[in-house]
């Protein structure tokens, strides 16, 4: 059993100890990856962890940071009971009393109760990299809160929402590369992180098997070490290689027309005219008036009859070039063109010497990796001898391989072009026939989903209502003007603007502009902010010092001005301080959780896998989950879903809720799709089992669903397949998922700004930039923070990556991962450093327009001379995370954070620094300058912050130095 306030080393290498009594299975969360697990426990006390061979994801595969949870329990950092600011002190001081779970829940309950029945939006609950969303959101919901996301719109959104609104999924969990198949892989802005294991469990057989291996990103860390060739880039620029890529493969004429035609709007009529229809599909209003947005009520241009026909008819011969001007019906006159048409006029000057001058890679290279993904698809196709159904009907003997892969991650994600760039990636895939097929990207349940999916979040506020549940999801998927999140006056109803003018497609919200938008009172104040697992005081905000400055702002009245504040986290973070009220969480070894198909589940390519968490130890003092926090809270608040009709509670707990619950009643889906029914004896639908959890602790903490070989590709257009997750709840129709070259989505907001459509339209201030970033097609644009730089004196980009041995901040109370990185460098090319007068190992200054930290350097050849590059979350406050006053993390370590503003002023006004189309946050697009810290100044990092220990730390600091 852990001590409490001893002073025992924490480790002793060479104490005689006996072997591990007793194993326990559960899933890691030392990163999202979710690997499975074996805790070694010897008479109760956690002793070793390694990879369950057992586990589909990792098998038995584990990292240094897996390994080493056994020191995340131990740390001296981890907060052991919940504790109340002092009344009177300031914010950031460290100033608490101990209280009572009890106390804290009274406090939180009529607190929360009062905004639930006045104005439910003044309570904004936001989560960082939590992997319980469906539990968070339904927590949301039910409160009537539109106020909250996870930490989505400051991490991936734009993969996400770039992919699901082109192909109706997207990488990493939903999606990814089939290495097994594929003889050439393309990474694209990946580091380390994000699907880690199973990436190198396949990376290393790909490679073993004699696949070709190309990184492109600014930096070779990582994944990249072992690629056949790395080609450097420049950070942001992604979209005109893609755009390059594509022109030569039409240009060429080497892409997939058959393919196109059949399961893309490639060849779908887009109007030419201009006025209302002006960009989009023109429909046949006879066919399903209902929905219009329904793929066959579309028409193609039929090469045979030189007519236009519905889509799918039998016999057609559907074009994909020319004009044409639609004959007798609806829309006789009408100048129409196949969406392919306009994809090739957009891609026709992006030549490959055009993208060379922005990405700085050469063009003979752009034109020889055309040429490389285009022989590798097509030259070495090959058929899988599986039958299928497509769902017109149509039965097919064999699945088509084309075996070139691609994986993109937050490199492409996190500038404010990157939806944009992510929807180029998309196109690019889809050109070559490489999406579900062998040897491609390949779908992971629930994926693929609608163009986008159906949920929409609230659209007025008539959707909120006090005491009331939400209309609608918080989070969801607009595909018209009408489904932003506004006001009668068209004023923003979330306090992030999310789903605004500003960011209309923000699927997963702006978490990274929460604090400074509530304390400017823009667009709106709040009254409650919950945080939860998410250091916005420090490594996940940009502009932090003045964000810690926001958290403390008062109002001339000496009120806060966001009154009250809670966080809940199971380590001493720097945000821990800035709480009125800790809420102490517990390990992921401590608790039940569940990687669940609401949510994010585990899935692979052949079928459903939902995993979960079983506690190996007791929680630590009276260390509660968050889970559990949230079910008492919506008991007491009398939440609908958690209430019987008689006002009784109606989960004892958070294990008795994942058992019971279930989204409609009777639905016969839950969080788990593991032994459901009465007796166990239904998979993926059934009646709530009792013994569910039991069921799962005794298969490895994992359920998986092995579909059979003719569901397993095509999933987009496969009617078994589909048939399939509409009965499992997967999807809600089972129609064809066609993938989206054009965007009528898009097109159908930049009509909006031009006024030729009726309905809602942007303010005027924002018209021409709704106009310009809502092009259907996808193409480059530099980032907006380019716009407001002087590139003449800040020329170099600086981005992060997460090291292979830290997730986030989460690592550095790790006493093992420590020995690995206790602070980071500035990795600068060798030339540049040396142009800027900057030895290896010395002390330097880093500045933006925005700030400036002094770091020190290190030279490397695995960088782009225009790039410099560090580890992110490092750096810590001074004692932060229980380390001491001289720890090397607050010493030397740094935060670029310190360089990025969370806003620019553009164009007279100012917005989030972020995508305009989704609100990701651009972490990745400012530009700075160096300089040698002169040889006056302190060794040390600048700026430098304090941090304060809490009441109920379990060890003393000595032991953590
Ligand atoms: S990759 Fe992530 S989930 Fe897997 S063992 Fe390592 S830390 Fe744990």
């Amino acid at each position: 059993m852990f001590k409490l306030f001893s002073n025992d080393p924490v480790h002793d290498p060479i104490k005689k100890q006996g072997p591990a009594t007793e194993i326990k299975k559960t899933t890691c969360y030392m990163c999202a990856c979710r690997c499975g697990i074996r805790a070694h426990l010897r008479d109760g006390e956690l002793v070793y962890i390694d990879g369950n061979p057992e586990h589909p994801l990792n098998q038995g595969v584990i990292c240094a940071k897996g390994a080493s949870g056994i020191m995340k329990q131990k740390s001296p950092a981890r907060i052991t009971q919940p504790l109340l600011r002092k009344a009177g002190s300031n914010r950031g001081d460290g100033e608490f009393e101990p209280i009572s779970w009890d106390r804290a829940f009274e406090i939180l309950t009529k607190r929360l109760s009062h905004i639930r029945a006045t104005d439910p939006k003044k309570f904004a609950l936001f989560t960082g990299r939590d992997q319980m969303q469906a539990l968070t959101g339904l927590f949301a919901r039910q409160f009537g809160t539109p106020n909250y996301a996870a930490h989505g719109g400051f991490c991936s959104v734009n993969m996400a929402a770039g992919m699901i609104y082109t192909i109706g999924g997207s990488f990493w969990e939903f999606g990814g590369p089939d290495l097994e198949r594929a003889k050439l892989f393309v990474m694209i802005g990946t580091a380390e992180d994000h699907h880690s294991n199973p990436m190198k469990i396949a990376l290393s057989k790909f490679k073993r098997a004699g696949g070709r291996f190309i990184s492109i990103n600014p930096v070779r860390t990582g994944y990249s070490a072992i690629a056949d060739e790395w080609v450097p880039i420049k950070p942001g620029t992604d979209g005109a290689l893609f755009m390059a890529l594509m022109h030569e493969l039409i240009r060429l004429e080497k892409y997939d027309a058959p393919f196109l035609k059949r399961f893309s709007n490639s060849s779908q009529l887009v109007c030419m005219d201009s006025g209302a229809e002006e960009g989009l599909f023109l429909y046949d209003p006879d066919s399903d008036p209902i929905n219009l947005d329904l793929p066959h009520n579309k028409y193609i241009w039929d090469e045979k009859t030189q007519s236009a026909q519905p889509c799918f008819k039998q016999g057609t011969s559907p074009v994909l070039l020319g004009e044409y001007t639609m004959g007798p019906g609806p829309h006789q006159g009408k100048r129409v063109v196949p969406a392919f048409e306009l994809l090739k006029r957009q891609v026709s000057e992006t030549t490959p010497e055009w993208a060379s001058g922005i990405t700085s890679i050469p063009a003979e290279r752009i034109r020889k990796l055309a040429l490389e993904i285009a022989d590798t698809a097509f030259g070495q196709e090959f058929e899988l001898p599986i039958s299928w159904t497509d769902s017109w009907g149509e039965k097919h003997n064999t699945v088509t391989g084309r075996p070139v892969a691609f994986h993109a991650m937050r490199g492409l994600s996190a500038h404010s072009n990157g939806f944009q760039t992510t929807r180029g990636l998309a196109v690019l895939m889809s050109l070559l026939g490489t999406i579900d097929r062998p040897g491609g990207f390949r779908h992971k349940a629930p994926y693929p989903r609608q163009v986008p999916p159906n949920a929409k979040p609230p659209s007025s506020e008539n959707d909120i209502k006090p005491n009331t549940p939400l209309a609608k999801p918080p989070l969801g998927w607009p595909t018209q003007p009408e489904d932003l999140a506004l006001d009668s006056q068209g004023s923003p109803l979330r306090i992030d603007k999310a789903y605004s003018w500003e960011y209309p497609l923000a699927a997963h919200g702006l978490m990274h502009n929460v604090i400074t938008n509530a304390v400017k009172g823009d667009p709106y104040s709040i009254d409650t902010l919950m945080i939860f697992m998410a250091n916005m005081s420090w490594n996940s905000t940009m502009n932090t010092m003045e964000v810690r400055e926001h958290l403390n702002a008062k109002n001339a009245d000496g009120e806060f001005k966001i009154p009250f504040l809670v966080v809940c986290d199971a380590f001493q973070s720097e945000m821990v301080d800035f709480a009125d009220l800790v809420l102490p969480d517990t390990t992921y070894l401590e608790r039940h959780d569940v990687m669940s198909m609401l949510d994010r589940p585990i899935s692979e390519f052949d079928g459903p896998v939902d995993s979960v968490r079983i506690p190996v130890l007791e929680p630590l003092g009276e260390c509660k989950p968050f889970q559990e926090v949230l079910i008492e809270l919506a008991s007491r608040l009398k939440f609908p879903a958690f209430t019987t009709p008689e006002g009784e509670r109606k989960f004892k707990d958070y294990p008795d809720f994942i058992t019971r619950f279930q989204t409609a009643p009777d639905s016969g889906i839950g969080f788990l799709t593991g032994w459901r029914g009465k007796d166990g004896e239904k998979v993926l639908k059934g009646e709530p089992n009792p013994n569910q959890w039991q069921k799962y602790a005794e298969n490895n903490c994992v359920h998986q669903y092995h579909m059979p070989p003719e569901h397993q590709y095509m999933r987009n257009w496969n009617k078994g397949y589909l048939d399939f997750s509409k009965e499992n709840a997967l999807r809600q129709k089972n129609d064809p998922i066609m993938i989206a070259i054009y965007s009528d989505i898009l097109q159908r907001f930049r009509l909006a700004a031009t006024g030729k459509r009726p309905g809602a339209q942007p303010p005027e201030h924002l018209k021409a930039r709704i106009y310009k970033y809502f092009d259907p097609l996808p193409f480059w644009y530099p980032p907006l923070e380019d716009e407001v730089t002087d590139l003449t004196k800040f020329t170099l980009n600086a981005i992060t990556q997460r090291p292979m041995a830290m997730y986030h901040s989460w690592d550095s109370q790790n006493a093992w991962l420590r020995q690995i990185h206790s602070h980071n460098y500035l990795y600068v090319n060798t030339a540049t450093a040396l142009q800027h007068g900057i030895a290896d190992g010395a002390w330097m200054w880093i500045e933006s327009q925005w700030g400036k930290v002094k770091c020190m350097a290190r030279h490397s050849e695995a960088v782009d001379p225009g790039t410099v590059w560090t580890w992110n979350a490092i750096g810590k406050a001074e004692s932060a995370w229980s380390l001491t006053d001289n720890a090397d993390e607050s010493k030397k370590g740094f935060l670029l954070n310190h360089l990025i503003s969370e806003e620019l002023p553009l164009g007279g006004f100012t917005v989030s620094n972020s995508d305009p189309i989704t609100g990701q946050a651009g972490w990745y697009d400012v530009r700075v300058r160096l300089a040698p810290a002169g040889n006056e100044e302190t060794q040390e990092t600048w700026p430098q912050v304090k941090a304060y220990e809490v009441p109920g730390m379990p060890l003393k600091k000595e032991t953590s130095k």
